[in-house]
């Protein structure tokens, strides 16, 4: 049994830097990616003056990796899709004209509720939900929490403006997530409308359309004038398609939480995405360390469903407290194991604020996936020039055993949109002649993120190689 030092770390409440560090004084030069075998867990839980105690997490945790549903209880569900882009591209008007092409709609005669989340009923019968908050803060503060909600990320890039900063700060998100894309030109129906220019600039950052060749999806659409709009559903459906995107409907339902208030009449409310199972009237659940009763639940048509299948975003009365979005609801036997599941959650949430950047799945998967582990890393530099330079020098230091991954490089100060790419994906930031804006430090400090500046290349990149050789240098 193998365990990565990150995981460790965290099971630990210590720093991943100090457990490498720890190791690397032990002989094992390794990332906090990568795992290590169980004699050695124990050899450093020792050293740090830890009691070893294999408790098994099911006695109090429930959503366990090893709860995974057998193949044949699966069936296909709706693709979830995010939309992003630069403000003014047109994501609102995107929204809602998606949203008007659903055929229950006019059918149903319900009120549209803004619950956080839709789902369009297209022509031939298959649906697809939406999530209602654009842009890429949401969709990547979401996955550093562990809620990988997206399947699917719609571009919406505006033909007469062509490609902006948050444009390319989209496309970094969507790749770092590893979530394919569909690039839907907007406002075509513009007067200097050039759809061309936006294919041949998305091919400098490796988006390389259809029309170019490549295989990311790409469609030209008026959102004012609803042009297309079937066109971009239909490209969703094949992605939909290739995904194979399976779940089990009968079992307890496991939700994600896509957007919680507290409404002044009905108390808390929370709209969650059911991601397996089916969700249902009076069911008992946790969410993130609150608990609650499914009093009532509302759709995005105003109806109220008795139950909540795969995929089906719907509004959930009931709820002891107000949770975050990006917590787990999941349905428990009783109150009484509700409770005792909130609390241990609470503990564990108190525990990581204490320590580290929760851990992501994706960076222990990817270090035991491929032979090479990655190292990802984001840069920011006072000019192109050396964002350039720093870029190539950094992928130089790449070798066999571990390559170095930008996530995102640009000019300026560190933002914000910048450390929760660097939280979502575990990695540091690098300033070169720059320094991170209030907020960006703020969010900083409360993720873990590290920040490292320098003024010289040479200094950078050897700190860096040190680094990705599991001696880490001094944190600034
Ligand atoms: P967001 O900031 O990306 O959500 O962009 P909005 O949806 O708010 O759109 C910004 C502006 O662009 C609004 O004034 C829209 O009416 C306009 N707009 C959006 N889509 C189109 C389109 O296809 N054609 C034209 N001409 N204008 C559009």
């Amino acid at each position: 049994e193998a365990i990565t030092v990150q995981e460790l770390s965290k099971r630990m409440g210590e720093k991943g830097a100090d457990l490498v560090k720890s190791l690397f004084n032990m002989g094992s030069m390794v990332t906090v990616n990568q795992t290590i075998d169980q004699d050695t867990a124990e050899l450093l839980v020792e050293e740090f003056g830890h009691r070893i105690q294999r408790v098994s997490e099911s006695d109090v945790e429930i959503d366990t990796e090893a709860d995974v549903d057998p193949e044949e209880t699966l069936k296909p569900r709706p693709p979830v899709v995010t939309i992003m882009g630069h403000v003014d591209h047109g994501k609102t008007s995107l929204l809602d004209a998606l949203r008007g092409t659903d055929v229950v709609a006019g059918e149903a005669g319900g009120i549209t509720q803004h619950i956080g989340a839709y789902q369009v009923k297209m022509k031939n019968g298959d649906k697809v939900t939406f999530l209602d908050t654009p842009g890429h803060e949401a969709f990547t503060s979401m996955r550093s929490r562990g809620a990988n909600v997206t399947d699917i990320v719609i571009l919406v890039v505006a033909a007469d403006d062509g490609l902006m900063p948050q444009t390319i700060e989209a496309i970094n998100h969507t790749k770092a997530a590893e979530v394919p894309m569909i690039v839907a030109i907007n406002k075509i129906d513009k007067e200097g409308a050039d759809p061309t220019q936006v294919r041949t600039r998305l091919l400098e950052h490796e988006v390389i359309v259809e029309e170019m060749s490549g295989d990311v999806q790409d469609v030209e659409v008026s959102a004012l004038k609803k042009t297309n709009l079937d066109e971009l559903m239909e490209k969703i459906h094949l992605q939909a398609e290739l995904l194979e995107l399976k779940a089990r409907p009968d079992r307890a339902a496991e939700a994600i939480v896509v957007e919680a208030k507290l409404d002044k009449g009905r108390g808390p409310v929370a709209t969650v995405l059911v991601q397996r199972g089916t969700l249902k009237r009076g069911d008992v659940f946790v969410v993130g360390s609150q608990t609650g009763k499914v009093r009532a639940m509302i759709d995005d048509k105003g109806a109220q469903p008795k139950e909540a299948g795969p995929s089906v975003p719907v509004e959930v009365l009931g709820l002891s407290g107000v949770p975050s979005a990006g917590d787990k609801l999941t349905v428990v036997e009783n109150e009484a194991r509700a409770r005792e599941v909130a609390a241990y959650r609470a503990e564990q949430e108190k525990l990581q604020r204490t320590t580290q950047a929760p851990t992501s799945l994706e960076n222990m998967f990817s270090a035991a996936a491929d032979s090479a582990v990655e190292f990802p890393l984001l840069v920011k530099a006072d000019v192109q020039g050396s964002t350039e330079a720093i870029v190539q020098a950094l992928n130089k230091i790449s070798n066999d055993d571990i390559k170095v991954r930008i996530l995102h490089s640009g000019v300026g100060a560190i933002t914000e949109s910048d450390v929760t790419l660097a939280a979502a994906s575990n990695a540091p930031i690098i300033g070169f002649n720059v320094r991170p804006n209030a907020k960006a430090r703020e969010i900083a400090k409360r993720d873990g993120v590290r920040l490292k500046y320098f003024d010289i290349i040479y200094d950078l990149t050897d700190e860096i190689r040190a680094e990705m050789a599991g001696e880490l240098g001094p944190e600034k």
